[in-house]
């Protein structure tokens, strides 16, 4: 495999405390070594091997790709005029998701990937190197096993979410489409799936149609996460502690036991939060504060979706989560990053280390803290993902 030698990085974000300073392993007049799709080699520029080629990055900041360990991609349709009335004052519900069922359903396969691609390019250019994505917008076996197996052309990380709202066809009998979600829709799912999550919320399945779904994904070998706790105090959190869930996602409303679940539950159940969301439907942030002070692991997440939080931008994510959220930049940085890594439980990536996938982003800027210092400016000037440099 050709080397190449990233070197002259001004400040370069390892994630490995062993390997530098703080938290965040930083490193000054930084090199990285990538061997093809692996990083061969991370210490001072000054002591870095020989390389086949060698890449100047000029005193630029290095980090992870980011990790967007939930997003939403796999959809057509427009809900402009939603967010516009939103923002003029109409409430946000679960129930606007009809609306891109419809328009999905009646999208062509080209059509769906043409969409996925364009948003997963976004999301590169803005630092993103590994996504998550979900179906959710077809809600029939047919369209839930289209949509994942569109996404999984583009990712690994596919997460089945037949149960994001009751199909229209279901309004009357939910439980009936508890069951087919957990049985000829799981069926067709799986193959393309790495992952099950519901949406446990008021609207859309309580506490006891979550347990069935997520247990039901994990006897085909899926591994669950959970939307939880987004719009109001329910079950989610704890449900998804219980059950060993990779990700509790939003923890917008959590009492002190969910809190103290999430502690207790750190090295498995991820908080993951997506203040997207709250910016997109003008509601309360969580607190992140409250999870890291208790002890609990905390990921940040686009939650891309053309309803509650149209955005692929992790940098902006950051940003709020720092402005609004009582996360330090180096707190936010490690969500994103290192955060998601473990959201999705991969230990090769979110990280810049020996060993781990060669997927790094470089920031026009001296230090990572720009992210948040600088909000809206686009700050990634290269990216190499699996080794390969993008965006040159
Ligand atoms: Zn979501």
């Amino acid at each position: 495999m050709p080397t190449t030698v990233v070197t002259n990085i001004g400040s370069l974000v390892t994630n490995d405390p062993a390997l530098g300073d703080g938290p965040l392993g930083l490193i000054q007049d930084a090199a990285v070594v990538l061997d093809g799709e692996t990083v061969a080699w991370v210490g001072p520029a000054a002591q870095a091997p020989a390389a086949d080629t060698a890449h100047d990055a000029e005193g630029r900041a290095a980090i992870p790709g980011f990790v967007d360990s939930h997003s939403h991609l796999l959809f057509a349709g427009d809900r402009t005029q939603e967010f516009n009335a939103r923002m003029s004052g109409v409430p946000y519900t679960a129930g606007g998701i009809r609306t891109t069922v419809a328009a999905t359903r009646a999208a062509s396969d080209d059509a769906l990937d043409a969409n996925i691609r364009r948003y997963v390019t976004e999301a590169l250019r803005q630092g993103t190197t590994t996504i998550e994505t979900k179906s959710g917008y077809g809600l029939t076996p047919h369209d839930e096993a289209r949509a994942l197996r569109i996404a999984a052309a583009h990712t690994t990380e596919t997460t089945y979410l037949g149960a994001h709202i009751v199909a229209p066809e279901y309004a009357d009998d939910p439980a009936g489409y508890v069951a087919l979600v957990t049985g000829e829709m799981l069926e067709a799912c799986a193959p393309y799936a790495r992952w099950v999550d519901v949406f446990c919320e008021r609207g859309a399945f309580d506490g006891e149609q979550a347990r069935a779904i997520l247990t039901a994904g994990q006897k085909r070998g899926l591994v669950p996460r959970v939307h939880a706790n987004q719009l109001g105090h329910g079950p989610g959190v704890q449900l998804a502690v219980e059950l060993g869930a990779a990700s509790a996602d939003h923890c917008t409303h959590l009492t002190d036991e969910d809190v103290d679940a999430l502690a207790a539950g750190a090295r498995q159940t991820v908080a993951t939060l997506l203040p997207g969301a709250e910016f997109s439907t003008r509601a309360e942030y969580p607190d992140a504060r409250r999870l890291l002070d208790a002890g609990a692991t905390v990921a940040l997440s686009t939650d891309c979706n053309p309803g509650s939080s149209f955005t692929t931008s992790m940098p902006f994510c950051i940003a709020v989560a720092v402005r609004d959220m009582g996360m330090t930049p180096d707190e936010a940085i490690g969500a994103a990053t290192l955060g998601g890594a473990k959201a999705l439980r991969r230990a090769d990536i979110g990280r810049i280390t020996p060993g781990a996938r060669a997927d790094l982003a470089l920031l026009d800027a001296p230090s990572h803290v720009h992210l948040a210092y600088r909000p809206g400016v686009p700050l990634v000037s290269s990216v190499w993902r699996g080794g390969v440099r993008e965006l040159v």
